[in-house]
């Protein structure tokens, strides 16, 4: 007997979710929703209608202290860091159970936050942050420390600790899911957590922290801090009782952590800045439809609001024309849409500021003798939401504005090359080395380039493939760190030395 199948929601089903949402706008400090201090909110904002959805606590330097106060506290009296590491797993999976029993509320609140397809938050990013926060904590009562090779007349033991109060500072294209690559590895390794999401984007990092604590996650192990990068976000950054601070948004904003950290107690900085990335198609691409697919989706999957975007589609000159073709019939399919419908692939761009930024990049491109060969206009004015076309351009060159410089919108950069040598010195001809893309059957030229790259990760025949055992982080103003795979708890650990003299 088969069980009935579950229908998926409908475009009603999703738009009563939508209405019916009330989401918490308050901070989460020390086991509790409190306001601001000040009192202070503002407005949250639905991007694909230009309206408000709540007041969110616009959170400053006097939040952030208690909530640091309060990570602190958890951190000294072993709370959470003195729990065994089985014990510690168990909470954490009840955690990524809660997200996962949470999912379609989640979901609704990430998409009328920023303007994500409902089928993305849905089916991507709200399974994608349960199976992070679980695979950390299957993985923390799995990994061993070290006990080196010393000789007889000693023992030395090298292990992990926890750093203490880890900062997270976070983007708005995959809220919670860039929320859940930091909080995996800081809380599964011991550490107390003060988390301030994107002010365009506050809304399921606001919720995850009542789902953490119904978990039995302890009070003051997970704060989290709305409000804005100048008051809230330099506040972390510059905090003395801040041990490490784990970032994810624009290059400038990373290079300010730096400094922060410079002028305040040294705290450990890790950045993921976003790229430019190269997706370069050799002329023995084994499938030129796979790669005019992968080419399309690899710009414009998520508004093309994503860091490791293939922004510059790099092509040899012999197969461009028919490689075009076929990503402009992908964009054409990808007209923008209503976030809520469940068929919708395009949804709205994250706010105002943003969409006139990417507009600003088209008129730019254009100016500067780029072909506009589809899209460039904003859309769906009347809904009072931000909506931008596929966008792409081709007869770029790379030292043009819109080769150069990260765009995160739907606007793809088509370059041509003459040979696998000039692909690979377009491809790292950039300040970013987030990402690249290389289709080509010849196996020597697809490990030879991928070497010849300088960017943290490399697909080959494929783009923006992966699996939470794989690190992803850049090379180059991408940043330094790594986020998914044990490597990611490098960042959140410190290592001692134990040297036991046995003579
Ligand atoms: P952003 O300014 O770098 O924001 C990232 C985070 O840093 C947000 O939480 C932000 O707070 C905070 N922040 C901003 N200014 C700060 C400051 N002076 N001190 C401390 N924290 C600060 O990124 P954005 O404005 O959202 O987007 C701008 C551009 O950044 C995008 O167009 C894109 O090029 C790039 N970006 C990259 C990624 C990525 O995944 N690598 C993600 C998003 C954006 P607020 O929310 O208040 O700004
Ligand atoms: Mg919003």
């Amino acid at each position: 007997m088969t069980a009935p199948t579950k229908s998926y929601p409908t475009h009603d089903d999703w738009k009563a979710r939508a209405d019916q949402a009330e989401p918490r706008g308050q901070a989460f400090i020390g086991g509790r929703y409190v306001d601001a201090a000040s009192g202070e909110t503002f407005p949250c904002v639905n991007p694909a209608t230009g309206r408000s959805v709540g007041d969110v606590a616009a959170c400053d330097a006097a939040d952030v202290d208690a909530a640091v106060a309060a990570a602190r506290a958890a951190f000294d009296d072993r709370r959470w860091r003195g729990m065994p590491p089985a014990t510690r797993k168990k909470v954490l999976l009840r955690l990524a159970d809660g997200i996962r029993a949470h999912r379609d509320e989640l979901a609704v609140l990430e998409t009328i936050d920023m303007g994500k397809p409902i089928s993305d938050s849905h089916r991507i990013d709200i399974p994608l942050v349960a199976d992070c926060i679980a695979w950390f904590a299957e993985a923390i009562d799995k990994v061993y420390d070290e006990v080196a090779p010393v000789g007889d007349d000693a023992l030395a033991l090298i292990t992990r600790e926890p750093m203490g109060v880890v900062g997270a500072v976070i983007p708005w294209n995959f809220p919670l899911l860039m929320a859940a690559w930091k909080l995996g590895p800081a809380l599964a390794t011991g550490n107390s957590v003060v988390l301030k999401p994107a002010e365009q984007s506050p809304l399921t990092a606001i919720r995850l922290a009542e789902i953490a604590a119904e978990a039995g996650l302890p009070d003051g192990v997970l704060n989290v801090v709305p409000g804005f990068g100048e008051t809230a976000g330099k506040a972390i950054g510059l905090h003395a009782d801040v041990d490490a601070v784990a970032f994810t948004g624009s290059a400038e904003v990373g290079k300010l952590f730096l400094q922060y950290s410079g002028q305040s107690n040294m705290k450990r900085i890790s950045l993921e800045c976003g790229g430019k990335s190269p997706h370069i198609v050799m002329a023995d691409c084994p499938d030129l439809d796979e790669a005019a697919k992968a080419a399309a989706f690899g710009i414009f999957f998520n508004q093309g609001e994503v860091c490791n975007a293939g922004s510059r589609l790099l092509v040899d000159a012999s197969i461009k024309d028919e490689l075009l073709d076929k990503v402009i019939s992908w964009g054409e399919k990808l007209a923008p849409a209503d976030p809520l419908h469940p068929k919708t692939k395009m949804g709205a761009i994250v706010d105002g500021a943003q969409c006139d930024r990417v507009m600003g990049y088209i008129e730019k491109g254009k100016a500067d003798g780029a072909q506009l060969r589809l899209g460039g206009e904003r859309v769906r004015r009347e809904t009072g939401g931000w909506f931008i076309e596929p966008t792409v351009f081709d007869g770029v060159k790379n030292d043009m504005t819109i080769a150069q410089e990260e765009i995160f919108g739907p606007v793809l950069s088509t370059i041509t090359f003459e040979s696998v040598d000039e692909a690979i010195a377009i491809g790292n001809d950039t300040i970013f080395g987030l990402a690249a893309a290389i289709w080509t059957r010849d196996i020597t030229v697809a490990h030879r380039t991928a070497r010849a790259l300088r960017a943290g990760v490399v697909w080959v025949n494929c783009f923006d493939h992966g699996s939470i055992s794989t690190p992803f982080g850049g090379y180059k103003q991408s940043g330094f760190g790594r986020d998914k795979s044990l490597h990611a708890i490098e960042k959140y650990t410190e290592l001692k030395t134990t040297w036991v003299n046995l003579a």
